[in-house]
């Protein structure tokens, strides 16, 4: 099976309220164009250079998303062009975002990450440093970021309860925030949750936003 069949059969698994973000992390632009040219017009990058570099190769018209851990020096390159950054987690990070997002006269949708699986290595807010830093209220003075959801990973892990409780406890505190402090802020919205492992979890659970990578491009 091509690109472009991997992604229609994808998609046939899914609402329509569900969007699929093509992650195209280590996938030279070649395939990205051939997913393009299928249809696909929002993709996921981790890594600053790589993404500034297939930016430039690929159609302006490709919305990319940010989705992997971002250094705060790195944010100028991605500014002029990022449609949505998944991982902001701190409240620095947040600050550098809105300084370079003013500098290009733009406002950049944001994604909190939250740390909900059980391992060490994935970054994200606990959920009581979320609670913390959203009601310390710092981020209402951030007039060029805009705060459009949450993003979560789960445990990699074959076990489907953990992962559905993970997603679970996400989907809890998105809405526990939305209704605290989004009440009357439509753009508020966001669940990104989901990835080629557990989506069909995930979308069960709410999800709205799908990363799916190795469903599309094969084993990276
Ligand atoms: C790489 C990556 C994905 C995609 O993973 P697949 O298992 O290939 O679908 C999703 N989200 C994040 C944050 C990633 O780094």
């Amino acid at each position: 099976m091509n690109i472009a069949s991997h992604i229609r059969s994808l998609r046939e698994t899914l609402p329509p309220q569900v969007k699929v973000v093509a992650v195209s992390k280590f996938h030279p632009a070649e395939k990205i164009r051939e997913a393009y040219d299928a249809g696909q017009r929002l993709f996921g990058e981790s890594r600053v250079q790589e993404l500034v570099a297939k930016q430039q190769l690929l159609p302006k018209d490709v919305e990319w998303h940010f989705i992997g851990s971002l250094q705060r020096n790195k944010v100028k390159q991605i500014a002029p062009f990022i449609s949505l950054i998944h991982s902001v987690d701190s409240e620095r990070l947040i600050q550098e975002v809105d300084r370079q997002a003013a500098a290009c006269g733009r406002v950049i949708p944001c994604l909190l990450q939250l740390h909900i699986a059980q391992e060490e290595t994935k970054s994200g807010f606990s959920p009581d440093e979320c609670r913390r830093f959203l009601e310390e209220g710092s981020w209402k003075k951030c007039a060029h970021v805009q705060l459009a959801g949450m993003m979560g990973m789960a445990t990699y892990t074959d076990n489907r309860e953990q992962v559905r409780r993970e997603f679970r406890l996400l989907r809890s505190l998105f809405e526990e925030s939305r209704a605290h402090f989004f009440a009357s802020d439509p753009a508020f919205r966001e669940l990104s949750m989901g990835m080629s492992g557990d989506y069909p979890v995930a979308v069960e659970e709410g999800s709205t936003l799908i990363r799916v990578g190795t469903l599309i491009f094969g084993n990276r």
